[in-house]
């Protein structure tokens, strides 16, 4: 693999189109699983930092695939819950099903988790960690960005994936979901943490 591919470990395609949109500009070329050969373990993320898991993820499919290999590990933080959903956000609820189900289940629970929280106490921002790994398993390059809003109880939009419907964004009076990817991508966290990567690795 040339050096300019990197293999992002995911099975979410929202965060493959989001991290291509920022890297692939910048000169990299982003595999996802599905372009590499072989059945990959899967890591269990059982850390309890979003960079924890990120390093688990990366070091673990680093070194089954023998591939450079970029992991990220992202959720939501709510102030009034005290980080949570935070390294659970993906399995909140506990319902299972397809992505939609699952995403559509755990934004019902933050709802009703915050019902009757004022807007004033409904700050939250999203996390995303990014983790580098080579395939002798030694951590190349880790990153984090954030994305702060407000978990509004009007969700709205169709964009993006997750909680994006409920991330509302003052300044803008819409939505994470309502902003097309590009805009997402210039100031969200998986954004924030992929140009710190290209920086990283000049
Ligand atoms: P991971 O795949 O274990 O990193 O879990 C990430 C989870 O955090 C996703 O399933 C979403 O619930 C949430 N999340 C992370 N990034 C975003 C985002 O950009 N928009 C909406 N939800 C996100």
């Amino acid at each position: 693999m040339a050096e300019s591919s990197i293999l992002l470990a995911t099975s979410n395609p929202h965060k493959l189109d989001e991290v291509r949109a920022v890297l692939e500009p910048l000169g990299y070329r982003v595999l996802s699983l599905d372009d590499v050969p072989g059945d990959h373990e899967e890591p269990v993320e059982d850390a309890d930092t979003f960079e924890g898991n990120a390093r688990l993820k990366a070091v673990g499919y680093a070194q089954s695939t023998g591939l450079q290999c970029l992991a990220d590990d992202s959720g939501l933080e709510v102030d009034a819950l005290d980080g949570a959903p935070g390294v659970h956000s993906a399995r909140y609820s506990g319902v299972a099903g397809d992505r939609a189900t699952r995403d559509a289940a755990n934004n019902r629970k933050l709802l009703e988790a915050l019902a009757g929280v004022p807007d004033d106490r409904r700050t939250a921002r999203f996390v995303c960690c990014m983790c580098l790994a080579d395939p002798d398993g030694t951590i190349r390059v880790e990153t984090r960005g954030t994305f702060e809003g407000i978990v509004t109880d009007r969700p709205a939009g169709a964009n993006g994936f997750g909680y994006d419907p409920l991330l509302y964004l003052p300044d803008r009076d819409c939505t994470s979901a309502e902003l097309s990817p590009e805009e997402k991508n210039a100031r969200s966290h998986r954004g924030e943490a992929c140009r710190r990567l290209a920086e990283r690795l000049g």
